[in-house]
């Protein structure tokens, strides 16, 4: 048989998700990674315990089945090594206390996911860490930022709830003119529609409870470093004992496999409703880096190659008193769309988004923000749930 993993290389992003990760020859012809439980294994003999010379050692340190998807995530990334830990929020505050230390300064950029925020003004602050907010559309400004003792910048593309774009690029080359480690969250993208190492970027992070899960049932977040930066990745994940569990990883890389289809069709639904809500009256403003009114959206066709199904519409409110109600009642008329949080599920979600922590990036002035998460349901009916939402907003 031909050396799959150099066809694999140069294959098609579906065929590299149907394939990649594991070999079924590598256990017994089946097609899928064994999901293998555990936490002690044995060595053959006392010299073997002390070298450690056998690939695994203990379940905190990866087994085929964390391997299998770490792989997969690796070559989809193109970075050198990715841990998995419990969340996708782990999967930012576990990388900000491998590569900080007391004293040090932190950039963050100002649309972040508010968790983060909250992660960096509690704990973060508190170990001694000083962090500063910048402002999403700065690029190669950021070198203005830079201090002798900053250490880190974080990025976020496009930015949580109202989708700044970033110019991804310019601000790495900026950051490691001074030796900063850069580190992305690409959740909203996943590394089909941007691969961030490709552009500087030394760290890239997700919520793989989102696309790659796809089904709303898994929490778990994944980190991929380039050379440079994996060994410390690494051995902070040694160091804190945060490991992903068998049974989530497995169903990871079970979501990857279907992952391409899904995306393309959240991507098409998103932007014909995106579009469709562009032209309606009750609609200031619509936030998705795809459409070509969006301030970012050059950006995102240098960048990115698709875009995936969530975005925000502001609605159009004459009075700041009315947001909270209009919100209140476009969403309480929906019924094919829940109201929950996180995305990325084959289901609609819609929220209210709370933008009260921008220092920067402030909140739209038209209205109340909307996040729409467009699920695989048929867009005629999810049109049609949005009409009873307008009719409802349409009487506060
Ligand atoms: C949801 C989300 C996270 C956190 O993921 P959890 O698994 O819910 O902790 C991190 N970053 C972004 C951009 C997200 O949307």
């Amino acid at each position: 048989m031909k050396d799959k993993s150099s066809l694999l290389a140069a294959a098609g992003d579906n065929t590299r998700l149907a394939h990649l990760g594991h070999d079924p020859s590598s256990f017994h012809g089946f097609v899928n990674p064994p999901v293998v439980h555990a936490s002690t294994v044995l060595f053959p003999n006392s010299q073997a315990m002390v070298d450690r010379s056998q690939k695994y050692t203990y379940g905190t340190r990866g087994t085929p089945t964390t391997d299998a998807l770490c792989e997969a995530l690796d070559a989809l990334e193109g970075s050198a090594g990715t841990i998995l830990v419990p969340s996708g929020l782990a999967a930012i505050t576990i990388p900000f206390l491998a590569y900080l230390s007391s004293g040090d300064h932190a950039l963050i950029v100002d649309s972040v996911y508010t968790p983060c925020r909250h992660f960096c003004d509690t704990m973060l602050t508190r170990m001694g860490v000083e962090v500063e907010y910048y402002d999403p559309l700065i690029g190669a400004g950021i070198e203005t930022l830079i201090r002798p003792n900053t250490r880190l910048v974080h990025t976020e593309a496009p930015g949580s709830n109202t989708f700044e774009m970033q110019d991804i690029r310019a601000i790495a080359e900026a950051a490691h003119r001074h030796d900063c480690v850069v580190t992305m969250d690409n959740t909203w993208a996943t590394p089909l529609y941007f691969r961030p190492l490709d552009f500087g970027v030394d760290v890239s992070i997700h919520a793989t409870t989102k696309y790659p899960s796809g089904h709303s049932d898994i929490i778990m977040g994944s980190v991929s470093a380039n050379e440079k930066h994996w060994p410390r990745l690494h051995d902070a994940q040694i160091t804190l004992g945060t490991c992903g569990s068998p049974d989530d990883s497995y169903q990871i890389l079970r979501g990857l496999r279907t992952m391409g289809v899904r995306l393309a069709h959240h991507q098409a639904s998103a932007l014909e409703l995106a579009r469709w809500l562009e032209t309606r009256p009750e609609v200031a403003r619509v936030l998705h880096p795809a459409l070509e009114s969006f301030p970012g959206h050059d950006i995102w066709k240098r960048d990115f190659k698709g875009a995936t199904g969530v975005f925000s519409i502001v609605l159009k409110a004459d009075h700041a008193d009315h947001f909270k109600p209009k919100a209140h009642a476009f969403l309480d008329a929906l019924s094919i769309f829940g109201l929950g949080y996180s995305w990325g599920g084959y289901e609609s979600l819609a929220v209210h988004v709370n933008l009260s922590d921008r220092r920067i990036a402030k909140a739209p002035s038209e209205g109340p923000v909307i996040r729409l998460q467009i699920g695989l349901e048929d867009v005629a009916d999810l049109r049609r749930d949005i009409e009873a939402g307008f009719a409802a907003a349409a009487s506060v």
